[in-house]
């Protein structure tokens, strides 16, 4: 057999698991039709990161009196932003396929499909420089992602002009004055506080009753109000009618509850969520299940056909880097004959504006409907001496406990750097902690970390400074 593993797709979930395959003595392939390191380092989580780490030092630097500093002629050179951005997606780039090397991963560059055979699919690649090449492997692992949504009946379809996807949002030639964005998950929310960083109007459209409608909802109203303080506006409960390209830029029609309302702006960014990477593979043929464009797995990323495995966007949701690492390395880890990390294990989710919003575990109205009873704590930033120092006092942090055993059952943060923080409440509820392990554990002063023990103190009346 000329392979234990070939992984179709390189993201986080793909090259992840090669890695780790190889670590595990399995002689292993790489198909990657694209670059390297898939959505996550090339366009999505990292070169995100850089824009928004710009707009945020531009935004601070223009408020810096309250420090007793002051910065004349602020400015930006938008064309150097966007180059900082993909320099940095090019070195993690270069990163993977110095990593591959390491771990003698053959890297077969390439659009893969699947065709019936033992003990697994063949894996017929149509090689990037021409030709094809046929694998034959004990195992075959797809992890090929997903893409923007597109609704072509109401317009939004990405024109790589007015009208943007994530990729064209990346790299835009000029900052727009004025921007409209469509949903407002984590992807939209983080183009909104960039492009308003750097003194756009910006407008976020959103269907739901609230935005960020994934995370609690006392984070959400809390994140549209601090939103709202630097200058973003919403529209929320709004369907969106159509969008369409006028000669300056896009008008954008709406339905506010039965009332209709027209917007317009330079441009408007797609963030109406994504589509797995399933087609054209000869999934079908296989008998792979697919719904809503995701592959169907089991709890190993077993699809029923033998040997063939999905991990990562292209099994569902959540959509998150490291829940795809995550899958990858327990399946792979499963197909050597090992446990593994437990599948199950809490994901948190960020979103990396300003202020930032983090969570893992249940919302607490998720808890409620799951028949918990739940105690409830909450520290706000501004009782936490670090972040009065560092004049971040905005935000707070809510813990859910259940009432009976004591487990951590949800955490929901939003404030500055809370994405730094949340894997500590991850880490606790992994070892299933109760309140007393995290009462117990000593949080070093002065840090914003503090919060996070006096969220839980205050779950059981034992918060100490407020
Ligand atoms: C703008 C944006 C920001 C994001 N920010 C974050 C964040 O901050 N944190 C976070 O956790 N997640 C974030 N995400 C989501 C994250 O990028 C994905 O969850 C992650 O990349 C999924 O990893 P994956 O390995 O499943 O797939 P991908 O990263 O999508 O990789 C799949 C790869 O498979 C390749 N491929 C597809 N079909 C084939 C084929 N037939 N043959 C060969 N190769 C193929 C593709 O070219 C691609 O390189 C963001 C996404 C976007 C769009």
């Amino acid at each position: 057999m000329e392979f234990d593993l070939v992984v179709i797709g390189s993201g986080p979930g793909g090259y992840v698991s090669a890695i780790r395959a190889s670590q595990l003595g399995m002689k292993v392939a790489i198909v990657e039709k694209d670059a390297l390191g898939g959505i996550c380092l090339n366009w999505g989580c990292i070169p995100t990161k850089a824009l928004l780490k710009s707009g945020e030092l531009y935004e601070k630097m223009s408020h810096l009196d309250a420090f007793g500093l002051s910065a004349k002629d602020v400015s930006f050179d938008f064309a150097a932003v966007i180059a900082r951005s993909r320099k940095v997606s090019a070195q993690l780039n270069a990163g993977v396929t110095f990593l591959m090397k390491k771990h003698k991963i053959e890297v077969i560059l390439g659009t893969a499909r699947l065709e019936k055979s033992v003990p697994a699919p063949k894996v017929v690649v149509a090689l990037a420089g021409g030709g094809s090449r046929t694998l034959q492997a004990k195992n075959v692992l797809v992890a090929t992602g997903a893409r923007a949504r597109t609704l072509p009946d109401i317009g939004l379809v990405p024109d790589g002009e007015r009208i943007w996807s994530y990729r064209e949002a990346l790299t835009p030639k000029a900052c727009p004055a004025t921007v409209l964005v469509i949903g407002s998950g984590a992807i939209g929310i983080e183009f909104a506080s960039f492009y308003r960083a750097l003194g756009a109007d910006v407008t976020v459209i959103e269907a739901m009753g609230r935005i960020l409608p994934a995370e609690d909802e006392e984070v959400s109203a809390a994140a549209q109000k601090a939103f709202e303080g630097r200058g973003l506006k919403f529209r929320i409960a709004a369907s969106v009618k159509g969008l369409t390209k006028t000669k300056t830029g896009i008008s954008l029609a709406l339905d506010l509850g039965g009332k209709a309302e027209t917007l317009t702006a330079d441009v408007a960014i797609m963030a109406v969520g994504i589509v797995g990477n399933t087609e054209n593979m000869g999934l079908e043929a296989l008998g792979v299940k697919v719904e809503k464009t995701h592959i169907i797995v089991n709890d190993h990323g077993a699809t029923g056909v033998p040997g063939l495995y999905a991990i990562g966007d292209v099994a569902g949701p959540p959509w998150l880097a490291h829940k795809a690492s995550h899958e990858g390395t327990h399946c792979v880890e499963h197909l050597a004959g090992q446990g593994g990390a437990a599948l199950k294990a809490p994901i948190p989710g960020c979103t990396y504006s300003d202020p930032q919003i983090a969570s893992v575990g249940m919302t607490e109205v998720q808890a409620k409907a799951k028949g918990l009873k739940v105690r409830v704590g909450r520290f706000p930033f501004k009782g936490n001496g670090k972040a009065i120092a560092s004049g971040e006092t905005d935000g707070f942090i809510k813990t859910l406990f259940d009432a009976e055993t004591g487990a951590l059952v949800g955490a929901h943060l939003i404030g500055a750097e809370v994405t730094e923080m949340v894997q500590g409440f991850a880490l606790a509820m992994t070892l299933e902690a109760t309140e007393a392990e995290i009462h117990a554990t000593v949080f070093p002063h002065p840090t914003m970390s503090e919060a996070m023990h006096e969220s839980a103190l205050d779950a059981f009346d034992r918060v100490l400074h407020m």
